[in-house]
């Protein structure tokens, strides 16, 4: 399974910055350490006409050269740097090139970070400076259009289960049914504001795993009767743990385990290809926000598998890999 990272581009924050930069660098080493088999490329940088197709040029612009007015960067949370900048990029490019990996057969393939989704088309806001699913998701959709004209345009779920909502990617899909916004967020939470997607399930502060996973359960059923994707980004957020500072909710590290092995199942026994990407996870201990990271690696890591050996049973005279869906009638 191959995984894109970019912590190397390292965005300098000032001491006492309250967002968690070196956990990044942390899964990285941790993944190459002790997951061997998630192969780690360093990701390329979107260019401005891919992030055209969900940003606008002057956003684009001003965060290229650093002249974004200070209360849309304040909102963003970050300082401008050239570094904050060619991360940003980098970010969205790996969560591309995870998408591109996964629909060209091999079912599976992650983003070591990602997950940028209070983005909006015109402003960054909450540590959010581009939005990568949402790149990502027209991106594939072009590319899916230019080798696959006939068989209609590519649908794609956006599974969020970041504790926030998925305001930006809500807002940017808002009149677009191509894209399914699904969002399990705490209703307390940030943003304040939130934006109405396809489908939003709100938790109470203090939800534990049982709550948790049956409101998956649901909101995956729902998902199933409205919308058939293609291609599924998944935000496999570790701030809803119970250790998380921001999140409110109690999930334990077997409940997000669970959680994440239920996604990839979804999509698994669908064959509908899937990335993810890690989205927010500010533990107090860092390592806990990391282990919960690393568990969805290595949950990832036994669908990844079943991918390989379908794809290798279906081999002699397949034109596709892995027996994908790619007959996504347009709505
Ligand atoms: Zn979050």
């Amino acid at each position: 399974m191959q995984a894109f990272y970019a912590d190397h581009f390292v965005l300098p924050l000032p001491t006492g910055h309250r967002f968690p930069m070196a956990k990044y660098a942390r899964l990285r080493e941790r993944l190459a350490r002790e997951l061997p088999q998630v192969a780690l490329l360093e990701a390329r940088a979107a260019s401005d006409g891919e992030l055209a197709l969900v940003h606008t040029p002057s956003y684009i612009d001003a965060v290229r050269t650093g002249t974004l007015a200070p209360a849309l960067q304040r909102e963003i949370g970050f300082p401008w740097s050239p570094a904050m900048a060619e991360r940003a990029r980098r970010s969205v490019g790996a969560t591309v090139q995870a998408c591109r990996r996964a629909m060209a057969g091999s079912g599976l393939a992650a983003n070591l970070a990602g997950g940028t989704h209070h983005a909006h088309a015109d402003k960054g806001s909450g540590f959010c400076v581009f939005n990568d699913a949402a790149v990502a998701a027209r991106l594939m959709q072009a590319e899916h259009a230019r080798s696959h004209r006939a068989r209609g345009m590519l649908r794609v779920a956006i599974v969020d289960l970041d504790v926030h909502q998925g305001n930006g990617t809500a807002k940017i899909f808002a009149h677009d049914d191509s894209v399914f916004t699904l969002s399990l967020h705490g209703a307390k939470n940030f943003p304040f504001r939130k934006e109405p997607g396809d489908l939003d399930v709100e938790l109470p502060d203090g939800c534990g795993d049982a709550e948790y996973l049956e409101a998956l359960e649901r909101a995956l059923e729902e998902m199933e009767r409205r919308f058939e994707p293609g291609l599924v980004i998944y935000l496999a957020g570790a701030d809803p743990h119970e250790g998380d500072r921001l999140g409110r909710l109690k999930l334990s590290f077997d409940g997000l385990e669970t959680r994440d092995r239920r996604v990839l199942d979804w999509a698994w026994t669908r064959r509908v290809p899937l990335a993810f990407v890690m989205a927010g996870g500010y533990g107090t201990d860092m390592e806990a926000t990391v282990q919960v990271q690393m568990n969805t690696y290595r949950t990832a890591l036994g669908y990844a598998a079943r991918w390989q050996s379908a794809s290798l049973a279906a081999m002699p005279g397949a034109t596709v890999g892995a027996a994908a869906r790619w007959h996504n009638a347009a709505p």
